[in-house]
């Protein structure tokens, strides 16, 4: 399979399991501030900080993020926890106004990750960079989509590439907001030599409880980072306020897991 530069190797710094937090959205830059602030006092500082600025809803009516004015925020975090920033892009605009913006990784969401024209022309805004970028698979379990979408990105010349498995929508199945569906990361890690897979146990789980579950069985099945949901007032967040959590208890998820258990 093609060649494409590890985690490790993006010029971030970063090293061991990559832990990726920050809230569903991007709201106010007091908010922003807050979980920086907490995620200092709790000793919880992760390898990323995520944030959505714009924010692919179900159904129209809902907050759809707080767009380019949220990534000045982004200088916040920088100067509370000197992390790279990650943010989710679902069109071209978007990721020219993020390479703008000196934001330091991307991700695709789940709902552009089904539609090649969209990431298609993500990837011929970035062309011509070296920004990382971090694909989720698609909302439905077809691993040619999720695998095409990371080859568009490689075929332009963008090679810091990982993978984002936030589970699959299944209308069926009420345990979880989107179904694992584990073997579909195991497939990719198979087909792609070495393309690591970070789990989003957040939009898995879609609730609080069962996010430190999730978090070790992906470490078990041997995935490489986690993508937590992380807010220091969840219940009043603006989207997926079920599934945040508070840096507090981030702390607590990530000093329970096994980062080096063996598959059971
Ligand atoms: C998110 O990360 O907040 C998000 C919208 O994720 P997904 O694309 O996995 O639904
Ligand atoms: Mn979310």
């Amino acid at each position: 399979m093609k060649e494409h530069k590890q985690i490790k190797d993006w010029g971030l710094g970063l090293t061991g399991p990559t832990i990726i937090a920050g809230p569903c959205s991007a709201e106010t830059p007091e908010q922003i501030e807050q979980i920086c602030i907490e995620m200092k006092e709790n000793n919880v500082i992760p390898s990323m900080f995520r944030a959505g600025i714009w924010k692919p809803r179900t159904r129209p009516g809902s907050f759809e993020g707080i767009g380019e004015e949220g990534l000045k925020w982004m200088e916040i975090v920088r100067h509370h926890l000197n992390i790279p920033i990650t943010v989710e892009v679902g069109n071209a605009a978007h990721a020219e106004i993020a390479l703008r913006n000196n934001v330091d990784v991307v991700w695709v969401g789940a709902r552009t990750t089904v539609n090649p024209f969209a990431v298609q022309e993500i990837a011929d805004a970035l062309k011509g960079t070296d920004i990382p970028v971090m694909v989720k698979n698609p909302m439905n379990p077809d691993l040619d989509l999720w695998i095409g979408a990371l080859e568009r990105f490689h075929a332009v010349g963008l090679t810091k590439l990982a993978a984002i498995h936030r589970g699959f929508s299944d209308s069926y199945d009420k345990r979880f907001r989107n179904k694992p569906n584990w073997s579909m990361p195991m497939h990719l890690k198979r087909v792609w030599t070495g393309m690591e897979v970070i789990n989003d146990p957040s939009h898995i789980v879609g609730k609080r409880d069962g996010i430190l579950e999730i978090s070790q069985k992906a470490m078990n099945f041997g995935l490489d980072g986690l993508m937590i949901e992380t807010h220091h007032d969840p219940d009043k967040a603006w989207s997926d306020a079920k599934q945040q959590v508070t840096p507090a208890r981030l702390k607590e998820i990530l000093d329970a897991i096994d980062f080096k258990k063996p598959i059971e």
